[in-house]
C-alpha cells in the first residue's frame, strides 16, 4: 500500500475523552473518505470491539489502537499502539494500572481550582465523563467552558490545567519501556504520538527517539492534527534519520472542539514508509 492512502490512525471516543461513540466515529470516518481507521482512546481498549464491529459494518478496514500516557524526562509523552491483540493480558493489565491514578489526580486538580476561585470542578467534569476510569483534563476543560470561566477548551489549556497554571497536578504515568513492550508483545506496532507537542531540548528529543527504538518502537506520527505543516517536514526528516515508519492521524476528539476532522489531513510525504505497510497482516476487513 502506498503513502497516498487516507488512513486516520488516531482519534478518541467516549471511552476516553472524545464526545462521539465508536459507532458514530466509524460512520463519520467512512463519510469523510477514510480508507483505514483506528480508534486510539487514552489508556483504554474497552472501545475496540465496538469500533471493529462498526468499521466492518461500514466496510471500513480497521486496525486496533490505543494512546498510552507515559512519563519521559519529566514530561508526559503519548505512545500510540496499532494492530495489537486487544485481549492481550499484559497490555490490558498495564493499561488498567496506568488508569489507576486518574481519580485521585482529578480530586487534587479540583482542589487547586477551588483555591483559584472555581469550586465544584470535579463534579462538573464528571458530567462529561463517559468512562468512570478515565477522567481526563479534557473533561475539566469542558466544564470550565460550561461554567463560563473560558470561552473554549483551547483557552482553558492556555490559562489552566497545564504546567505552572492553576489545576495542574504532575502525574507519573507508565515508562517508555513498559508502553512499547506492552504494545509489541501484544503483536502491535508502537508509534511516538505528535512529537512536536513536547517541550524537549534537542538532546532530550534525541534520547526519546533512540530509547524508543532501543525498546522496539517502529513508528512516529508525522502528519497529525497536532502538528503544523512545517512540523510535518521536520518529523518526516526525523523518521528517515531514525529509520522509523510514519503514521497519520487527525487526533479527532469532537465536532465542536477539534480543528482537524477525521480523514481531512494531507497525505504522508511519499518517501516515507507508512506504518500500514508493516501492519498489512493486522488489518481487519
Ligand atoms: P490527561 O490525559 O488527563 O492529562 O489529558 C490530556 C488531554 O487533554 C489530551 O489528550 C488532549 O485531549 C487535552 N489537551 C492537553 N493539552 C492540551 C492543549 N494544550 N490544547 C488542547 N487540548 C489539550
Ligand atoms: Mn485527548
Ligand atoms: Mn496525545
Ligand atoms: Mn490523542
Amino acid at each position: 500500500m502506498a503513502s497516498y492512502l487516507n488512513a486516520d490512525l488516531h482519534c478518541h471516543s467516549v471511552a476516553s475523552d472524545g464526545t462521539l461513540t465508536p459507532e458514530a466515529l466509524a460512520q463519520r470516518a467512512k463519510l469523510a473518505g477514510v480508507e483505514l481507521w483506528a480508534l486510539t482512546d487514552h489508556d483504554e481498549v474497552s472501545g475496540q470491539q465496538r469500533a471493529m464491529a462498526a468499521a466492518r459494518s461500514q466496510g471500513l478496514p480497521y486496525l486496533t489502537g490505543v494512546e498510552i500516557s507515559i512519563t519521559f524526562a519529566g514530561q508526559t509523552v503519548h505512545i500510540v499502539g496499532l494492530g495489537f491483540d486487544a485481549a492481550d493480558t499484559l497490555l490490558v493489565e498495564g493499561l488498567r494500572q496506568t488508569r489507576g491514578g486518574r481519580g485521585e489526580r482529578a480530586r487534587e486538580m479540583s482542589e487547586q481550582l477551588a483555591q483559584a476561585g472555581i469550586p465544584g470542578a470535579y463534579e462538573g467534569a464528571l458530567k462529561y465523563v463517559g468512562n468512570p476510569e478515565l477522567i481526563s483534563r479534557t473533561h475539566f476543560a469542558r466544564y470550565l467552558v460550561e461554567a463560563g470561566v473560558c470561552s473554549d477548551t483551547n483557552e482553558v489549556f492556555r490559562r489552566f490545567l497545564t504546567e505552572g497554571k492553576p489545576g495542574y497536578i504532575p502525574h507519573r504515568w507508565a515508562t517508555l519501556g513498559d508502553a512499547v513492550t506492552w504494545i509489541t508483545r501484544a503483536g502491535g506496532l508502537a508509534v511516538i504520538a505528535h512529537p512536536a507537542r513536547y517541550k524537549f531540548t534537542p538532546n532530550e528529543e534525541y534520547a526519546l527517539f533512540s530509547e524508543f527504538k532501543h525498546h522496539g518502537g517502529l513508528g512516529v506520527e508525522v502528519v497529525t492534527g497536532s502538528h503544523l505543516p512545517s512540523e510535518y517536514v521536520k518529523y518526516a526528516e526525523m523518521a528517515m534519520e531514525f529509520g522509523l515508519a510514519a503514521s497519520r492521524g487527525s487526533d479527532f476528539h469532537s465536532p465542536d472542539e477539534s480543528r482537524i476532522d477525521l480523514g481531512a489531513l494531507p497525505y504522508l510525504p511519499g518517501q516515507l514508509t507508512p506504518v500500514w505497510e508493516l501492519l498489512s497482516e493486522r488489518i481487519h476487513h
